[in-house]
């Protein structure tokens, strides 16, 4: 039982982190339903982040989101890691379940949500990604495990690539296979779902350098890139009558699960996604 000052304690540790705009989201919805808990951003830098979990646990915090760079590295300090987020090598959200520290990585099901809300059909369908990082990792293991059947992972270093193609292939149902990206490159005719998952667009109006005039027809066509609602990949996606998901309802999806493991509550997700348009208007 808390006393009446006594506060519940969540936040998202990284390196950088100044940036991370969850604080937004997640304080706005703790807030609206009168939830006594505050979310802190925190900066851990690398070295640093045993010592941040065992602080975790000695401040007795609720839950905790894990950026870049520790979301590989945090999973040795964990009691419990769930399926995909073994699968992924990655944790970015962290709760208690029995007394038990649990890792989980809602970014590629905050991703999956977002298609499902759309009624987007992923059995037996074809998917590209552009990007073999964190983000695409993510989102190949949710489509693979929603019933995607082949993920062609499309990226410059064909070593990055390899490795998400090899866990597509091995730890998943779906089939993966990797096209060099060089130059102006053309998306293969059979894709349904083209996902950029690189970084493309975060800080400049650029985007992905592919074909977008040779695009499929019914090409369903998303972002990661969680500031903007529309991407310039985005609007070349629009001008050709294409269907298209933005990122930032990806990251609210993803902070609508913490939430929920964090409250046990259902997110108010209304009052998650105004906080975040708002910000992004006035910033
Ligand atoms: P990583 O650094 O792990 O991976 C980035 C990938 O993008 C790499 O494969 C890299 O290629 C590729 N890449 C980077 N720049 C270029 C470029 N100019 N041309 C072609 N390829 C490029 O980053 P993350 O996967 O963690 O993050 C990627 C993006 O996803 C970020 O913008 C992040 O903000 C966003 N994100 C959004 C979330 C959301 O909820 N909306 C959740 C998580 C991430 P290479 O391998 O060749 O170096």
């Amino acid at each position: 039982m808390r006393g009446k000052y006594q506060r519940q304690l969540v936040g998202v540790l990284g390196d950088p982190v100044d940036d991370n705009p969850t604080v937004v989201m997640e304080q706005a919805a703790f807030d609206s339903e009168q939830i006594p808990m505050d979310y802190l951003t925190i900066q851990v830098k690398c070295g640093d982040l045993e010592a941040a979990m065992k602080g975790l646990r000695a401040m007795n915090f609720t839950g905790i989101n894990i950026t870049m760079p520790h979301k590989g590295e945090v999973l040795q300090y964990l009691d419990e890691i769930s399926e995909s987020a073994q699968i992924m090598g990655a944790v970015n959200t962290i709760y208690w379940k029995d007394g038990k520290l649990v890792g989980e990585n809602t970014d590629g099901k905050g991703f999956l949500k977002s298609l499902k809300d759309g009624n987007v059909v992923m059995e037996g369908k074809n998917v590209v990604i552009l990007g073999a990082g964190g983000a695409a990792r993510a989102i190949a293991v949710e489509l693979a495990g929603a019933g995607i059947r082949n993920i062609m992972v499309i990226n410059k270093n064909s070593d990055h690539a390899q490795l998400l193609v090899d866990i597509i292939n091995k730890k998943t149902p779906a089939a993966g296979s990797f096209m060099p990206w060089e130059g102006c490159v053309r998306i293969p005719k059979d894709t349904d779902i083209l996902v950029n998952a690189t970084p493309i667009g975060f800080l400049d109006d650029e985007k992905p350098d592919i074909q977008y005039k040779e695009l499929p027809k019914n090409l369903v066509v998303c972002d990661v890139i969680p500031n903007k609602l529309k991407t310039s990949f985005l609007q070349e996606a629009e001008k050709y009558k294409l269907k298209t998901f933005n990122g930032m309802e990806m990251l609210i999806n993803q902070g609508a699960l913490a939430y929920e493991l964090w409250t046990g509550r259902k997110a108010p997700v209304e009052v998650m996604k105004q906080a975040m348009r708002k910000e992004y208007r006035e910033s």
